[in-house]
């Protein structure tokens, strides 16, 4: 059985192949659950290891088999208790995903045990909800079900809602002020919500900070209750305040059981979570395409990397005075058997959610690494190349360690490679961020602010920083810098950054106007498409060996 890697500590990722029926286990599986995954069913290993009973590894089995011969793409969710290497029973998420019915299925265990900070955890074996007076989950399908079958006509009509409602940060609230003012709140929340729906609407407590509703209401109805209500806990005692995040999915003609409701009122509150701005969302059928194209690439990413298939471009920098090539900057490619090139537009801001974005940059550093050896090796002319680096990068324990092995390993000088870090780094957290920034001076490197006007850095954040080189953004560039206005704003960034001692390169140069305006207002170095598109390895090299020296 083959055994791929798995990048997020608290999930484990399996895959089902619907065709040869076989699964794949990542080998971290066996340290989790402290069972061995061999060849076996996934729901064999389980129950034989007594991770699972057998009825919930039977009802597991009929719902892998019953996703493999469905229709229709598919993504669907439940939560149960499993047993850890340790024997502890964790609340557990499993995540379901086949996004080209009839290929595979991607099955996902997220332990959620800190989640769930209050009360009784196991859910399904909950007689009834005594903390909040709600029902029971049990009590709430069987009721909502009832309504289901008795008002098909108004279900259809969309006159219904199912709601998944999160309270933002409780575990922090229940951290800081005890779990008695956790309790609380939760009692607060039930009784509000009871006030402002219909004495007919059921609710329900799923686990700790966790509820759903089901209302007889939809359109502005919903909306001024759901503002009413929202309003409400804003009112709610001191000394913290509580907030909540809500998604819906309202009825419609398509007949979903209550499992698959909740499963699309909880996809649209998934994408505001924490969000104390937008603090409902309704559920859309493009929500749900976008959010399998996420899990489909979230499901590639790992094996994608094993088997080399990000690669590396090089886009050429140029003194425009001179013409002379003087540096690249590295840009990721994914190079997907199926799909072709894909964009790092695409695949980034994903794997930033996901945490993979680190795995992924220090991979391409080592690229850039292996590929300036190389060039030394066969006594080629070489330049500095920046690497892009996340904002979460940093964060990473021994990030610059990380880099120094890898550069070490390759036996490459410092002064062939340079960091970039993106304005929105130092924005968020400037102090961290220019501690990292010395540390990285302090082994040699050169670092430089991509992006640099693109968020909300002002002078003053930049003064104590200390950074050596400014990109300016891209925005620059765009139709409006043609104006007088922009020609203005350039030419005060221009002699800001001057005054800063930092020199420039500006970035989607397209035109030889725009690169003799730069020129002229005293910033020399150009990358973009007048020069050159971001290229491979082979002709980039090509392309600097042309270039003169
Ligand atoms: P960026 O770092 O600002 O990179 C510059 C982007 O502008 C690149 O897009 C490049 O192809 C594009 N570009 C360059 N010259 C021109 C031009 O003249 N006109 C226009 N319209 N575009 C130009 P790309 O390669 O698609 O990368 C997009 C973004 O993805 C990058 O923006 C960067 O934020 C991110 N990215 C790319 N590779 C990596 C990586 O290895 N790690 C991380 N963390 N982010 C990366
Ligand atoms: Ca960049
Ligand atoms: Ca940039």
């Amino acid at each position: 059985m083959a055994k791929d890697c798995n990048n997020d500590t608290n999930s484990i990722l399996i895959t089902y192949d619907c065709v040869n029926q076989t699964f794949t286990y990542p080998a971290s599986a066996d340290t989790q659950f402290g069972v061995t995954f061999d060849g076996r069913p996934l729901w064999e290993i389980l129950s034989a290891g007594g991770v699972i009973n057998r009825e919930k590894a039977d009802a597991l089995q009929s719902r892998i088999l019953g996703l493999a011969t469905a229709k229709a793409p598919q993504v669907s969710f439940t939560e149960c208790c499993m047993k850890n290497a340790e024997g502890e029973s964790r609340r557990t998420r499993i995540g379901f995903v086949c996004p080209f019915p009839g290929t595979y299925i991607h099955i996902s265990f997220t332990d959620i045990e800190d989640e769930v900070s209050v009360g009784k955890r196991c859910g399904e074996n909950r007689q009834d909800d005594e903390l909040t007076g709600l029902l029971t989950r049990r009590a709430f399908y069987n009721a909502v079900t009832n309504i289901l079958e008795q008002d098909k006509a108004g279900v259809a009509a969309g006159e219904y809602a199912m709601m998944h409602l999160n309270v933002i940060r409780f575990k922090a609230i229940n951290d800081i002020f005890g779990s008695e003012a956790g309790d609380k709140v939760l009692r607060y929340i039930a009784q509000r919500t009871m006030e402002i729906f219909d004495e007919d609407d059921v609710a329900c407590r799923t686990d700790a900070d966790r509820f759903i509703l089901f209302t007889h209401s939809s359109g502005e109805e919903l909306e001024r209750r759901i503002e009413e209500f929202l309003e409400i806990l804003t009112n709610y005692q001191l000394p913290f305040e509580i907030a909540c995040n809500i998604g819906i999915y309202v009825t419609c003609a398509e007949e979903l059981p209550v499992d698959a409701m909740l499963d699309r009122a909880l996809l649209a509150q998934s994408i505001i979570k924490g969000s104390y701005t937008k603090k409902y969302n309704y559920y859309t059928e493009d929500l749900r395409k976008e959010m399998l194209g996420e899990l489909e690439i979230v499901g590639m990413m790992g094996p994608a990397l094993e088997e080399r298939h990000f690669v590396v471009y090089y886009q050429p920098q140029y003194s425009h005075s001179t013409g002379m090539l003087v540096g690249a900057e590295a840009l990721v490619r994914w190079k997907h058997p199926e799909r072709g090139l894909i964009s790092p537009g695409v695949f980034i801001p994903i794997f930033e959610k996901n945490g993979f974005i680190s795995k992924l940059d220090l991979y391409v550093f080592e690229e850039v690494c292996a590929f300036v050896r190389q060039s030394l090796d066969k006594k080629n002319r070489v330049v500095p190349i920046s690497s892009n680096f996340s904002k979460y990068d940093i964060y990473m324990p021994d990030f610059v360690e990380k880099l120094e092995e890898i550069r070490k390993k390759y036996d490459v000088p410092v002064e062939y490679l340079r960091i970039e870090i993106t304005e929105s780094a130092v924005v968020d957290n400037p102090k961290f961020t220019n501690d990292i920034i010395c540390r990285l001076h302090d082994c040699g490197y050169i670092v430089e602010m991509d992006d640099f006007g693109s968020g909300y850095s002002s002078l003053n954040v930049l003064k104590d920083i200390e950074l050596d080189m400014i990109k300016l953004d891209m925005l620059f560039m765009s139709k409006d810098a043609e104006n007088e206005r922009g020609d203005i704003i350039l030419k005060s960034v221009v002699r800001m950054a001057e005054w800063l001692g930092m020199p420039v390169i500006a970035e989607g140069v397209e035109h030889l106007e725009q690169a003799d305006f730069l020129g002229s207002i005293g910033c020399d170095c150009i990358q973009g498409y007048l020069y050159s598109k971001p290229l491979p390895e082979e002709e980039y090299e090509k392309k600097l060996s042309c270039s003169n020296i």
